[in-house]
């Protein structure tokens, strides 16, 4: 991959957070939290372990820094530090990237300030409660289905792809389908959670959406395996 076809090295101004002469901090296009956050050396070297030594401290003083934001403007209560190396340990673009996954305990309504007495009244007329706590203290607390309602209607109560978001964050998120979705689809169908023609319906949107031919040859490999509820 040349650095011009490389999204890290080509990343968009207003993605970055934070940066330093040898380091980028951005959010992660396919977050597994929200704020989930990546650290890359500028120079791209494929895996972190070919990062020259004098500059290890520069990136290890970012992810400090990573995480003090986290905590500071996101009240995490931990944070998972990462590295994938290698496409067969799940680092699908080859520019060196260290995960910063902000953490917290509890479920997501909890850490939500939704479980407290007034949230827990709200929900017993019937209401969804109100976010008390971080960004988007205010919104009503909605469920997401991680695969769109809209697009398979079939997964509408299937609980694996249920969870619990603020209302704002579950509007911007639906308009965004990706790898997750994909690879969530690909699960559920091969669980017998989803069928053919649903698995198909993602897949023809992934492809639609990232404009590649790749997804359409891999939806095929899927399909062509022993069908199990449909
Ligand atoms: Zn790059």
């Amino acid at each position: 991959m040349s650095p011009k076809s490389c999204p890290f090295c080509t990343l968009p101004k207003e993605r970055i957070c934070l940066e330093t002469p040898a380091t980028l901090t951005f959010l992660d296009g396919h977050p597994v939290t929200e704020r989930h956050t990546l650290v890359i050396p500028r120079r791209r070297v494929e895996s972190l372990l070919d990062v020259p030594e004098s500059e290890l401290p520069s990136l290890w003083a970012e992810v400090a820094k990573a995480r003090a934001l986290l905590i500071e403007t996101y009240h995490s209560e931990g944070v998972n530090v990462g590295v994938n190396d290698g496409p067969a340990a799940g680092q699908p673009i080859a520019h060196a990237h260290l995960h910063v996954i902000p953490r917290r305990k509890g479920n997501a309504g909890q850490n939500l300030g939704c479980l407290d007495d007034a949230g827990l009244a709200e929900m017993r007329r019937g209401k969804a409660a109100t976010v008390m706590k971080g960004p988007y203290k205010g919104d009503q607390i909605s469920v997401d289905h991680i695969i769109p309602r809209a697009l398979v209607p079939e997964l509408d109560n299937v609980i694996a792809n249920l969870e619990l978001i603020p209302l704002r964050m579950n509007e911007k998120k639906n308009a965004a389908i990706g790898d997750r979705q994909r690879d969530m689809a690909k699960m559920f169908y091969q669980a017998g959670l989803l069928s053919r023609k649903g698995l198909e319906a993602v897949l023809r949107w992934c492809a639609a959406l990232h404009g590649t031919g790749e997804i359409t040859a891999r939806a095929q490999a899927v399909c062509r395996k022993p069908l199990r509820s449909d």
